[in-house]
């Protein structure tokens, strides 16, 4: 850590991490393809939020909605030993009471991380291969509003600047990342901070624009975009007017 942050800065970082990712509220989307309606991101059976050690001591202090995960089999155990040094996981009370001030950093920035290049370039946002068939949003992208992927990047500019060690994980993960995409011959989705999409090649790391329009859909959601709810037509249709769904994140 460069300098020891005072106790409070998760709440000043939270503070400005408050917002939904999208206008829509994703949750009812993926909820309804998941056991009792439970958003996919809040299954603890699927994702099990970590916490920094200093973020979970500022959470322990003002909210009882979260202890310590704990464990139950060998699987639980081998993905204990995989968190990254100086983090905690944590289980909370559960979606219905979900208390949103105090959702930790990796509720905010579900499904995505923050993508690094080689040369540790924060480039933009990258969502989680392993969700692609059960995260809504991950089909939908253009939902994603630009305030939210300006408040990932300020909220994880400070957390690099804070935790040196975090960062470098990251540029050690989206390695990982790059590797095993290219092994599958894929090329990695990213939320650009000026608005737009690109598609990174694994292996030069050259990034080609994209409309995140023409972009696949995953799983039910695939059927899905066939048949689009109101809402999204609504979206899309305000998009085909303005232009603004990649040139307005500043
Ligand atoms: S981020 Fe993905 S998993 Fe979480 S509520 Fe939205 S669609 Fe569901
Ligand atoms: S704290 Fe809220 S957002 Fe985070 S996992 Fe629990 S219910 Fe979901």
């Amino acid at each position: 850590m460069n300098q020891q942050p005072d106790k409070d800065f998760f709440k000043y970082l939270y503070s400005g991490f408050e917002m939904p990712l999208s206008e829509v509220d994703c949750g009812l989307k993926c909820g309804p393809h998941n056991d009792y309606g439970v958003p996919i991101c809040c299954d603890i059976n699927l994702v099990i939020p970590a916490a920094f050690e200093l973020e979970w001591s500022y959470l322990r202090e003002n909210t009882d909605l979260w202890q310590p995960w704990s464990p139950s089999g060998l699987i639980d155990q081998e993905l204990e030993e995989e968190v990254q040094d100086g983090q905690v996981l944590l289980k909370c009370q559960g979606y219905q009471a979900c208390q949103r001030p105090f959702r930790t950093l990796t509720c905010r920035a579900f499904p995505f991380y923050p993508y690094l290049s080689g040369e540790g370039e924060f480039l933009g946002l990258a969502y989680y291969h392993d969700f692609r068939e059960v995260c809504w949003i991950i089909s939908n992208l253009a939902f994603v509003s630009a305030e939210y992927k300006m408040a990932f990047q300020r909220t994880f500019k400070m957390v690099f600047k804070t935790f040196p060690e975090s960062r470098k994980n990251y540029l050690e993960y989206c390695r990982c990342i790059r590797q095993e995409a290219a092994s599958r011959g894929d090329q990695i989705v990213l939320l650009n901070f000026s608005g737009g999409g690109g598609l990174v090649d694994p292996v030069s790391e050259q990034v080609s624009p994209t409309e995140f329009q023409d972009l696949k859909a995953f799983g039910p959601y695939a059927v899905a975009r066939e048949l689009p709810f109101p809402d999204e037509l609504q979206h899309h249709q305000e998009n085909e007017i303005d232009g603004s769904c990649s040139s307005d994140d500043k």
